[in-house]
């Protein structure tokens, strides 16, 4: 979108005037680290960061933008994986600033934070009062908590507590025009009309600045114990995780996945990585079993529930990590996995759901699929199968040319894609849309869904100005031409 330079100029000086010199960056080095996105995937550029330090002046900038026809970018931490907070034009919108706890309500069990808050600090935060706060992710030192909204993020506790829409039971909002959406209630239940909140959650900053939020809590596990299990194939690793699913219940608060060629690349490339079972197996899960309850003999429940799977033939070997250094070490080869990958050369990445019961058979389906059409590809299939949500990784391979080997990053796309659509999944589990799935959520998103995703977006925002070309094109919209 061009801006007439004296629009943009005046839109900065009276931004400035209100909010000081420190909080409108306007030079390059200034603007920089807000310009990229974690994989470096998309570069853009943008007339100015606007730093605001409360919800009253993020109105202000926002009112004011919405005046001068300018589009706004909002950014919490900026480790988003789809492109989303990436300016290409007008003014980006840092949330860093508002970072205040504003309550703990221990006997409503929840939380009111700001949308700055880091992820971790929430934590930390909940931890003290003697709470969970159960959203956790590899990015949790750098996300903050109105990223996390805005892309209803997941993660690694998704099984037992649900991701970022069913911990939020309010909202604090600011609108395309400024105004404000007061939605900060910590309420269980509110039956007055449409849901407001589940709007603005998961609508990636195209919908609306999200400001503060009210948070579930949780009683903080006293016993924990984690397994790293090894299986014969995918679909014994469905099996095993419905047994524990009967057998263990609400206890059961991770089943995570991955394949040899992950463990392998994380043993490469991560110093002090053990590998956990002395032979090598086709795919392994990490799971781990929690419980409020000090003396709840978790140890011995997962050791009973793992032998009766192995006389079953569902599991092959296991490990349990019964202290915490010992839990901490197994999570790591899981958590490690997305950040070596890039070690190995270019990788093409997939966030996909099916629903869990076609998980196995989607890994298998994509894998094969895949492999036939590049040889030597080396797929690296992890992450939440316990909440059907696989993140599909294509390594490059071995000695192939990165670039080459990206420009493929299309056609494998509808390899994978496609298998999704027909198993009833979703593209997106979730790191959201943004930029990067925009053109593909066209292709396989129910087209009345999309014409209703197109009405709301024109009813709230009708200048386009939120975050415009992210998540869904508005016709008119040059920005939706990158
Ligand atoms: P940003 O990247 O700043 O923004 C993300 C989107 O939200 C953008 O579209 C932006 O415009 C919008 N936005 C940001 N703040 C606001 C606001 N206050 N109001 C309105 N819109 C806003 N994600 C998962 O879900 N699960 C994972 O397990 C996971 N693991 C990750 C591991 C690593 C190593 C990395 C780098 C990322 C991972 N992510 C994961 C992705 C990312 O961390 C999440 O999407 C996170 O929720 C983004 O938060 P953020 O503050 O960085 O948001």
């Amino acid at each position: 979108m061009a801006i007439p330079s004296a629009v943009g100029k005046t839109l900065i000086e009276t931004l400035t005037a209100r909010l000081g010199e420190a909080s409108v960056l306007t030079d390059a080095g200034s603007k920089e680290p807000y310009l990229t996105e974690t994989r470096g995937l998309y570069r853009g550029d943008a007339l100015a960061v606007v730093r605001p330090r409360d919800c009253d002046e993020v109105s202000f900038v926002v009112g004011e933008c919405a005046r001068a026809g300018i589009p706004v970018v909002p950014q919490g931490g900026n480790t988003g994986l789809v492109g989303g907070g990436v300016p290409f034009g007008g003014v980006v919108l840092s949330l860093t600033r508002l970072d205040r706890i504003r309550e703990i309500d221990g006997s409503n069990a929840t939380i009111t934070v700001e949308a700055g808050c880091i992820l971790k600090t929430v934590q930390d935060a909940a931890d003290a009062a003697g709470y969970l706060f159960p959203l956790s992710l590899a990015s949790e030192g750098s996300c903050r908590i109105g990223g996390n909204l805005a892309t209803n993020a997941g993660g690694t506790a998704v099984l037992r507590y649900g991701n970022m829409r069913e911990l939020a039971l309010g909202l604090e909002v600011v609108l395309a025009d400024g105004r404000v959406w007061h939605g900060l209630k910590g309420l269980r239940k509110d039956n007055t009309g449409y849901d407001l909140r589940d709007l603005f959650i998961g609508s990636e900053g195209t919908l609306g600045v999200i400001t503060a939020a009210v948070l579930k809590l949780f009683p903080k596990p006293q016993a924990r114990v984690t397994a790293f299990v090894a299986t014969a194939s995918t679909h014994k690793a469905l099996n095993l995780f419905e047994r524990l699913r009967e057998s263990a219940g609400d206890q059961l608060t991770a089943f995570e996945y991955l394949p040899e060629f992950g463990l392998e690349i994380v043993l490469k490339h991560k110093s002090g990585a053990v590998r956990p079972l002395s032979d090598r197996y086709p795919s392994y899960a990490l799971i781990e079993l929690s419980s409020p309850q000090k003396d709840a003999d978790l140890q011995g429940r997962l050791e009973t529930i793992l032998g009766a799977a192995m006389e079953d033939g569902l599991v092959d070997d296991a490990v349990l990590g019964s202290s915490e250094a010992q839990s901490l070490a197994l999570w790591a080869l899981r958590e490690s996995l997305s950040e070596v990958q890039r070690y190995e050369g270019g990788s093409i990445k997939h966030d996909v759901a099916v629903p869990v019961s076609r998980v196995a058979e989607f890994i298998e389906a994509a894998t094969k699929a895949c492999e036939a059409e590049m040889p030597g590809l080396r797929v690296c299939a992890f992450g939440h199968f316990g909440d059907g949500n696989i993140h599909f990784n294509l390594s490059q391979p071995v000695g192939m040319d990165k670039q080459a080997f990206l420009a493929e990053w299309g056609r494998f796309n509808h390899i994978v894609h496609d298998i999704v659509n027909a198993m009833g999944g979703s593209i997106s589990a979730e790191h959201g849309i943004g930029l990067i799935k925009r053109d593909e959520l066209k292709l396989y998103k129910d087209p009345v869904a999309l014409d209703l995703m197109r009405a709301l977006k024109q009813t709230l925002d009708p200048q386009n100005i939120l975050n415009p070309g992210k998540v869904i094109a508005l016709g008119d919209n040059k920005s939706a031409s990158f």
